[in-house]
C-alpha cells in the first residue's frame, strides 16, 4: 500500500492531497511538492474514513486536544464526550492518551466515532497493562513496545507518539549536565528507567527500520517525541533537548527516504525569548519536517491558567513557525481535564494558532475577522455571535446582562461610541 508520501514522490496526486488543497485554499500540486519534500504531512491512517488533515509548512497551524482516561478517573462514556467537546470547540486532531479502564475498548470507540485524525502514545498502553498484571514496568520487552504500536496501526489510530530520541547518549548528557526538573515526558521518563535498569539500548531506536516498516504499512504518521522536554523554564534549550532534537532530525530523514510520514514534537516549558530560535533550530536540524510543539508554556507559576501560558507559547511558535499546537488545559499540573477545561484548552490553542495565521499571512485567516469588525459596526450581535470562535460563551456573557438600549452593550451603554460613530 501506497503512503501519501511515496505517491508524492511519484509525482502523483491522491484524493487525499486534492481534499487537504480545497480546505487550505491552495492547490493540489503545492500539497504534493510539500508533501515530496517532508515539509508537509497527511495525518490519515488507509483503515480510518476522516477527512484527510494537512500539516505543517504554509497551511493553517493546527490544533490537537489530548483526551482519555486515568487509573484514577476512567470511563468510555465520558471520553466519547470529550471528542465531542474537543471537536466542536475546534480541535483538528485528538490524541487518545487513555491510561485506564478498558484502554482497548476506549481507543477502538474513539478511533470509530472520530471524524478528526486520532493519535495514540502505545507505550502507555504497555505500562498499564503491566500494573494491571501485577508485574513491574522494568518486565517491559522490546517486542511489546512493537506489538502494541503494531495493534494500533491495524485499527486505524492515524498518529503515534514514539520516543526514539531516548537514547543512552542523550540521558547521559541529561544526567551529566543537570536539571531542575529531570525527565517530564511520561513515555520518555519510563524508556529512560528501563534503560537504565536493563543497560540496553532504546527498542525503538535500535530497531527504527521495523518501526518504519510498521508505519508505512497502514500509512500511519510517525511523531517523533520529545521524551526530553524540558519541563521548566529553567531546563529549556538545555544539552539533551538539543541532541535529541539532533536525532529525531537523523531519524525523520530516514523515515521521509522509506516513505514514511513524519513530524516531530517540541517542548514544553520554555521562556518566551527562546522560543523563535527553538523552532529555527528544529527547522534547520530536521529539514522542515512539520513541527508539534507542546505549548510552550511561558511561565511555571501559574497553575490553573495553563491555557493561556501556552497559548502565548503557541502563538509566539506558530509564528515562528511551529505546525502544529497541542493544547494545554487549565487542569495541567493538577488533574485529568474535565469537559470544560477541555472546552477552554481548545478555544485558547485556537486564538493562538489563529492569530499566528494572521501574523504569517495564511490565505483567508483574516477574513473572519474583517466580517466581525463590520458586524461590530453594524451592532449586529447575532452575527457577531456566529463569527466568534467560542459563540455560546459570547453570546451568555451579552445576554447576561439588561442594556437601557436595544442595540448596545452595558459597556458604554448610551455612550457606545460605534452608534455615536456610525451616527456621524
Ligand atoms: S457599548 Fe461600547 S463595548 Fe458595547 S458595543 Fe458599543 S462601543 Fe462596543
Amino acid at each position: 500500500m501506497s503512503t501519501q508520501l511515496a505517491i508524492a514522490k511519484a509525482g502523483k496526486i491522491s484524493s487525499e492531497m486534492k481534499e487537504v488543497a480545497e480546505s487550505e485554499k491552495t492547490t493540489p500540486e503545492s500539497i504534493r511538492e510539500k508533501i515530496s519534500e517532508g515539509k508537509v504531512v497527511i495525518t490519515k491512517n488507509i483503515q480510518h474514513e476522516i477527512k484527510p488533515l494537512g500539516v505543517g509548512a504554509g497551511l493553517r497551524t493546527k490544533v490537537n486536544a489530548n483526551i482519555g482516561s486515568s487509573m484514577d478517573d476512567a470511563s468510555l462514556q465520558k471520553e466519547l464526550e470529550k471528542l465531542d467537546v474537543a471537536v466542536r470547540a475546534g480541535a483538528d486532531a485528538i490524541m487518545d492518551l487513555s491510561t485506564g479502564g478498558n484502554i482497548n475498548a476506549i481507543r477502538k470507540a474513539i478511533i470509530k466515532k472520530s471524524k478528526v485524525p486520532v493519535g495514540t502514545v502505545p507505550i502507555y498502553q504497555i505500562a498499564c497493562e503491566n500494573i494491571i498484571n501485577k508485574r513491574s514496568l522494568m518486565e517491559m520487552t522490546g517486542e511489546d513496545m512493537f506489538e502494541i504500536i503494531e495493534q494500533h496501526g491495524r485499527e486505524g489510530v492515524d498518529f503515534i507518539t514514539v520516543h526514539c530520541g531516548v537514547i543512552q547518549e542523550s540521558v547521559k548528557r541529561l544526567d551529566d549536565e543537570g536539571r531542575l526538573l529531570n525527565i517530564v515526558s511520561r513515555g520518555g521518563s519510563m524508556l529512560a528507567k528501563w534503560m537504565k535498569y536493563h543497560k540496553e539500548e532504546n527498542p525503538l531506536y535500535v530497531q527504527f527500520d521495523r518501526l518504519l516498516e510498521i508505519a508505512r504499512e497502514c500509512d500511519m504518521t510517525l511523531s517523533l517525541g520529545d521524551g526530553l522536554r524540558p519541563g521548566c523554564l529553567s531546563d529549556a534549550t538545555d544539552r539533551a533537548q538539543v541532541q535529541e532534537t539532533i536525532i529525531l532530525g537523523e531519524l525523520a530523514q530516514r523515515a521521509k527516504k522509506a516513505d514514511v510520514q513524519v513530524m516531530i514534537e517540541g517542548p514544553g516549558h520554555m521562556p518566551m525569548d527562546q522560543i523563535a530560535a527553538n523552532i529555527v533550530l528544529q527547522k534547520r536540524l530536521c529539514h522542515d519536517a512539520p513541527f508539534y510543539v507542546l505549548g510552550p508554556l511561558v511561565t511555571d507559576i501559574a497553575p490553573g491558567y495553563d491555557h493561556i501560558t501556552s497559548a502565548i507559547g503557541g502563538a509566539i511558535a506558530a509564528m515562528a513557525g511551529a505546525d502544529f499546537l497541542c493544547y494545554v488545559t487549565p487542569s495541567e499540573h493538577l488533574r485529568l481535564p474535565e469537559l470544560n477545561d477541555i472546552k477552554e484548552g481548545v478555544i485558547a490553542a485556537k486564538i493562538a494558532a489563529h492569530a499566528a495565521d494572521i501574523a504569517i499571512g495564511i490565505p483567508g485567516a483574516i477574513k473572519k475577522d474583517n466580517y466581525m469588525a463590520e458586524m461590530r459596526k453594524k451592532l449586529d450581535w447575532e452575527k457577531q455571535f456566529s463569527t466568534a470562535l467560542d459563540p455560546e460563551k459570547a453570546k451568555m456573557l451579552k445576554k447576561s446582562k439588561q442594556t437601557s438600549e436595544d442595540d448596545t452593550c452595558t459597556m458604554c451603554a448610551s455612550l457606545c461610541s460605534i452608534k455615536i460613530g456610525n451616527e456621524l
